[in-house]
């Protein structure tokens, strides 16, 4: 689908963070993937961090191939918080102190609230939370001593409002969104901005599963599951992982410098605090 995003993408070639580092957690494929893509069309240099080497270093190669930015890949998961620091510190020796990071790994899976398993909920708060904790404090430390940053944390619709069958990512996305504001406040005179995006149902691996899980328990037709996500977007649509990507760009552009603390919803209409 040529969006809007897309269509500005295209046609946007300042390369306004050209020699800036930006670091993307779960950077290899979907909203990640969109984000470095963007990022690098502005000329920014890439860390991209995730689980699978494989898929990071394809994802890294075709970055600088396309936008001639140097890359680098580091393998972490986000909720180990030695991997985490040890992959931020190899990548500020290898491209600088970092700009931006965008804790952007996450995950979601949806269950009927009596039938959540302690394994589920603690899961659920350790990658899309306490990953997000990790990476802020890796940066910060090197922000401060640079003398500045973005941190931009991807949230979700479902850190502002409520959603049946998905309460652990709820939880976790709310915390998101509050660690986002606190730590905004606390940085706020250091020429560092937090702030989180938050997008409503995006076209991506992690909705086609939903999809899937919606097909499977209730029998209902692909077609149908993706109308029904799509209707909870007023403009009856899925978001594209691009038009995410297209904010959290902007939010690393100096013009943004007085946006602080804000949850940025990327739906379309679904949610207006
Ligand atoms: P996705 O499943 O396609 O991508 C998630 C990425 O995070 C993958 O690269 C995955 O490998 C990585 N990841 C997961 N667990 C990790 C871990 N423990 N350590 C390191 N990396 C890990 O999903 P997506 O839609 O691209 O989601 C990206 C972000 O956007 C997530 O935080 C998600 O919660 C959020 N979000 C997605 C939607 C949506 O509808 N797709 C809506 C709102 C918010």
């Amino acid at each position: 689908m040529n969006s809007p995003a897309t269509q500005h993408q295209k046609t946007t070639s300042a390369r306004l963070l050209e020699g800036r580092h930006a670091i993307v957690s779960g950077g290899g494929r979907g909203i990640g993937a969109a984000i470095a893509e963007r990022l690098a069309g502005l000329g920014a240099d890439l860390t991209l961090i995730g689980r699978n080497a494989a898929t990071l270093e394809r994802a890294g190669a075709a970055l600088a191939a396309a936008h001639g930015v140097r890359t680098y890949e580091a393998v972490a998961d986000v909720t180990e918080a030695p991997a985490v620091q040890s992959a931020i510190a190899a990548a500020a020796a290898k491209l600088g102190a970092p700009w931006l990071i965008v804790n952007n790994a996450g995950i979601a899976e949806s269950t009927p609230f009596v039938k959540m398993t302690d394994e589920h909920w603690r899961r659920t708060l350790d990658v899309n939370l306490t990953g997000t904790f990790h990476g802020c404090r890796a940066v910060v430390p090197m922000m401060l001593a640079a003398g500045g940053g973005r941190i931009v944390n991807i949230a979700s619709t479902a850190g502002q409002v409520g959603y049946a069958y998905v309460a652990a990512y709820c939880a976790a996305k709310h915390g998101v969104i509050g660690l986002t504001r606190a730590l905004a406040l606390e940085l706020a005179k250091k020429n560092i901005t937090v702030n989180a995006v938050c997008p409503g149902y995006t076209e991506s691996d992690m909705t086609v599963e939903t999809i899937r899980n919606i097909v499977a328990k209730t029998g209902r037709s692909e077609a149908d599951a993706r109308a029904e996500l799509a209707r909870l977007n007023p403009q009856g649509r899925l978001i594209q992982p691009e038009e995410v990507a297209a904010v959290v760009g902007w939010l690393a552009l100096p013009e943004a410098a007085s946006v602080n603390g804000q949850a940025i919803a990327v739906a379309g209409g679904e949610v207006m605090p």
